[in-house]
């Protein structure tokens, strides 16, 4: 087995499994394990495993912190932010009616079952968000088109068998030309229906629910640097109808007691962190890699805000032929290196990446100014330095070999 050196993380538990040390910074990637989660639930995690404990009475301690710090009416943990989303849905859509929750996904009758949503929100984030909530037994109707939707395309929407609407807040939906929220919130109470955001990857726990929305749903494992798992609060008819679909569709997506305690200290160690000082930390790894690709052929460089208002930026890479790279070329160079660097690559094919500066361990920055010198200074170039970007999904339909 290929052995790599330790980057400054805990690589002994990759090792012992066969896996690569790979430095992140591409973001709070599932597929890259989610988050470093913070001490604090690690330990809350670790002393509630061996314990038993009432999962409602947890859950209403969980919907107290969740009270505080969004200042929704109530709320709960469930697995990730999708599952909270097709609980939202659904929880709209049955009420409190416990023979509903079980009737569904297939079973809609005598219930409202559409979801409106604008089509620019239509997002992937590993799997495509009208999944979650046709998991619910809803029927999605997008409203206006990719570039535009006006207020009358989720007016017109909106008919009796409407139970919510789904508002996305994400750098992934289209940045111009949709409804803001207070317009979407405004045209959906008009006709009594319940707003829920997907908020999956936003710092802010209270804006959008004080801006308008029903019922927030947002990942514990993003920027809260929780377990797995995903927060769900609002309205308290809502939530409670959400988390009543513990005993329907979303008994297929549990939590366990373990992911519930740590996001709860996840949260409180939220409310207590030195949020200044990682910025100052993360500025001080951005302007590291801006400095190291100074005065390289063909490679620009610029510090970009966070696109939805997180209080983060991140490193633009302008990768250009005289680089004798592209974008994807040099992307897939970094995550062959050792240690292997994953980049934030969902752009590629337009000549750039990001990199992004909140998921580090201490060392890390060097390590990756380090790789991205010398590889764009190197002699040689990898065989598929200039390939083109493409999207491949061969890798996947072999596994797990
Ligand atoms: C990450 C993300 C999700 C999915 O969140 P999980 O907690 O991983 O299920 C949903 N919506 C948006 C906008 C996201 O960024």
């Amino acid at each position: 087995m290929k052995t790599y050196s330790d980057t400054g993380s805990n690589s002994t538990i990759r090792e012992r499994l066969g896996l690569r040390p790979i430095i992140n910074v591409s973001g709070t990637m599932t597929t890259l394990g989610a988050s470093i989660i913070v001490p604090e639930a690690i330990s809350a995690m670790a002393e509630i495993a061996s314990q038993w404990v009432e999962m409602d009475d947890l859950q209403r301690a969980a919907s107290a912190v969740i009270a505080r710090l969004t200042g929704g009416e109530a709320g709960f943990i469930t697995a990730c932010c999708a599952s909270g989303i097709t609980m939202a849905v659904a929880g709209a859509m049955t009420g409190t009616n416990l023979l509903a929750i079980e009737r569904l996904p297939d079973d809609t009758e005598g219930l409202k079952s559409e979801v409106v949503i604008q089509l620019g929100h239509i997002v992937n984030y590993g799997a495509p968000i009208d999944q979650s909530i046709r998991v619910a037994g809803a029927r999605v109707i997008p409203a206006g088109t990719v570039s535009v939707t006006q207020d009358y395309h989720v007016r017109e929407a909106i008919n009796e068998r409407t139970a919510a609407a789904l508002y996305v807040v994400a750098h992934h939906t289209v940045q111009y030309g949709m409804l803001s929220l207070e317009e979407f919130c405004e045209i959906c109470h008009a006709k009594n229906i319940p707003v829920i955001v997907d908020a999956a990857s936003e710092y802010d726990l209270r804006s959008f629910l004080a801006r308008g929305a029903d019922i927030v749903v947002y990942s514990g494992h993003k920027f809260l640097s929780g377990p797995t798992s995903g927060i769900v609060t609002g309205r308290k008819d809502l939530v409670r109808a959400a988390y009543l679909q513990n005993r329907g569709v979303a008994r297929a997506m549990k939590v366990g007691k373990e992911s519930v305690a740590g996001t709860m200290a996840a949260l409180d160690a939220w409310e207590k962190r030195d949020h200044a000082g990682i910025r100052r930390r993360e500025e001080a790894a951005l302007n590291l890699w801006k400095d190291a690709l100074q005065g390289i052929p063909g490679i620009g460089a610029q510090i970009i805000p966070d696109p939805t208002n997180n209080p983060l930026d991140r490193l633009q890479i302008f990768v250009r032929p005289e680089s004798r790279f592209t974008a994807a070329g040099l992307a897939s160079a970094l995550a062959a290196a050792s240690p292997p660097i994953i980049v934030r690559n969902h752009e590629v094919e337009r000549g750039h990446f990001f990199l992004d500066p909140c998921n580090l361990h201490p060392g890390e920055a060097e390590i990756v100014a380090g790789q991205l010198r010398a590889m764009l200074t190197a002699k040689d170039r990898p065989s598929d330095a200039m390939k083109v970007a493409r999207k491949d999904s061969s890798g996947a339909l072999r596994w797990p070999d």
